[in-house]
């Protein structure tokens, strides 16, 4: 391993365990909750750990040499600036399941005694634990400067993202009605926006 390459690979690792640590926090407390209304659970859950196997990519780069051929030449800088979107798309991350808290689902579907979350990163945006997964894929390509991380963290969490907005807000519109359509017409989907 070239020594220049180290500082990254410490911090691919320290980012990567935090994000797994945060999602097995807040995954422990959803257990036990009921769920209603589940749409196409066999293709979320296939995304999910389609997404799931991509961010084990990172690591591969991180601990061993195999990936080195996919490696290009980005300026430091850049790599230092995925380190920090890394860090901020993880607080996000987190401020997100908070908010969301037994509302929260690996799939498309309703819990019992779901309640439509609109505030904290919720209040101006639809979707941003998806904003947040999608900048934690950007910054895991800066940071380990690999194409083949980049493509299949960036295709694996555009391609769940596309699969599931829809159904997803449809649900939502289906169970919260004009609360949910009054929310959407003051949020963004992935970023806030920015004229009403
Ligand atoms: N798409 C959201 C939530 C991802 S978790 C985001 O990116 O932040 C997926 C689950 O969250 C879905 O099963 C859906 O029922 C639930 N959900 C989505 N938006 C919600 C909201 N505003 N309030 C409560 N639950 C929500």
């Amino acid at each position: 391993m070239e020594r220049t390459e180290l500082p990254f690979r410490v911090c691919v690792v320290a980012l990567w365990l935090l994000g797994l640590g945060v999602r097995v926090y807040y995954q422990r407390k959803v257990r036990g909750v009921t769920r209603t209304g589940a749409r196409g659970v066999r293709r979320d859950t296939i995304l999910y750990y389609v997404v799931f196997a991509s961010y084990l990519l990172p690591l591969v780069y991180a601990l061993s040499p195999v990936l080195d051929f996919a490696h290009v030449d980005v300026p430091a800088a850049l790599r230092w600036a995925g380190a920090v979107l890394g860090v901020g798309a993880l607080a996000l991350f987190a401020s997100t399941h908070r908010a969301l808290g037994r509302n929260w689902s690996g799939v498309v579907e309703i819990s019992h005694r779901h309640t439509l979350v609109t505030s904290g990163p919720y209040e101006r945006v639809r979707h941003p634990m998806y904003s947040a997964l999608l900048a934690t894929a950007v910054a895991n390509a800066l940071l380990t400067a690999n194409w083949l991380v980049a493509l299949v963290m960036v295709g694996a969490t555009v391609a769940m993202y596309l699969a599931r907005v829809r159904d997803e807000e449809r649900l939502m519109l289906e169970y919260f009605g004009d609360a949910y359509r009054a929310y959407m017409r003051r949020t963004g989907r992935l970023l806030p926006k920015l004229w009403s």
